[in-house]
């Protein structure tokens, strides 16, 4: 079967309901901690699988030789992502699976919070499961799904300077691991996945005037300043210091990807994000 972890989370559930699309429900694993999440996805006929990536033993006997495997990142920063990740990749190996598809990140991102994907990356590649690397860059939605501070005081505050960025809707990225999943001939494949078209700060805060009507104007600001922004809005000092690691990045043009492997496997052009912005505003 086709067994994806973090099933749960946004990412998955686009991967799921993608995979609906292309097999029978019951050819589909969703692996979770909590299955009252996923209890639509259940009714629909799809496997529910309880696991947990700090606990070894609920991935035993979990996957059957054969099975296509999408491990997704999970997002406990200060739980050791590299041993969680790799016991799942262990179990994996013992069980024989065809494929194991690992969501990582652009080989160009080298800020800190790159650290774990590459770690896994690693142990993936030392396990000598068939895998696939699917190097996602950043989601739209991470700027979409956070437009609160935005429209409160009419500017993007970011830490980015001019650098540009090629991010892509969660469907975009889940539309490339349901081909891989599904498809043929991508085994020991890295893709560099990312958005058709790059974009500045300066262009998104142009787009979110135009689609509200109001000015909105880009404040660049250092990513000291960034880190004290995000410190005072509640996030701990680690968290708040990698994402403004992560705007430096950008500024150095880290997670433009211009590879056109995304579109490539989705097979049409990816999300523009003027969409999400649209599909943002209405929510
Ligand atoms: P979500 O936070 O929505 O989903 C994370 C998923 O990981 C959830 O299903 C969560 O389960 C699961 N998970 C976390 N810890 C564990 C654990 N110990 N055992 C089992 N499952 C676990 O993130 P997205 O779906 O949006 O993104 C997927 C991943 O991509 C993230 O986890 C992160 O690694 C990475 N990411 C990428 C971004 C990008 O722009 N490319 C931005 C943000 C994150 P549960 O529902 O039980 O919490």
């Amino acid at each position: 079967s086709i067994v994806v972890t973090g099933a749960s989370g946004k990412l998955g559930r686009h991967v799921v309901e993608q995979l609906l699309e292309k097999v029978p429900a019951e050819q589909v694993t969703a692996v979770v901690r909590s299955p009252e999440k996923v209890a639509d996805l259940a009714a629909r006929g799809v496997r529910v699988a309880v696991a947990d990536y700090n606990a070894p033993e609920t991935f035993d006997g979990l996957f059957a030789a054969g099975d296509k495997v999408l491990l997704i990142s999970g997002n406990e920063f200060d739980k050791g992502r590299v041993r969680q990740h790799s016991l799942v990749i262990d179990a994996a190996k013992a069980a024989g699976v065809a494929l194991l598809a690992y969501t990582s990140a652009p080989a160009t991102l080298t800020a800190t919070l790159a650290d774990d994907h590459r770690g896994t990356e690693r142990a993936l590649l030392d396990s000598g499961v068939p895998y696939v690397l699917l190097r996602n860059g950043w989601y739209h939605e991470n700027y979409t799904e956070n437009l609160g501070p935005v429209l409160e005081h009419d500017a993007v505050v970011a830490a980015a300077g001019e650098g540009r960025i090629s991010s892509a809707s969660r469907a975009d990225y889940a539309a490339a691991a349901v081909a891989v999943l599904t498809g043929e001939g991508h085994e020991n494949a890295t893709y560099e996945l990312g958005g058709d078209e790059a974009w500045s700060f300066a262009e998104y805060a142009a787009e979110l005037s135009r689609q509200t009507g109001r000015e909105i104007a880009y404040n660049p600001v250092t990513p000291e300043q960034l880190t004290g922004i995000l410190v005072g809005a509640g996030l701990p000092e680690p968290m708040a210091a990698m994402f403004a690691g992560v705007d430096a990045a950008i500024a150095e043009g880290q997670l433009v990807v211009d590879s056109g492997d995304l579109s490539r496997l989705a097979g049409r052009p990816t999300t523009p994000l003027a969409e999400a912005v649209t599909a943002a505003l209405k929510d």
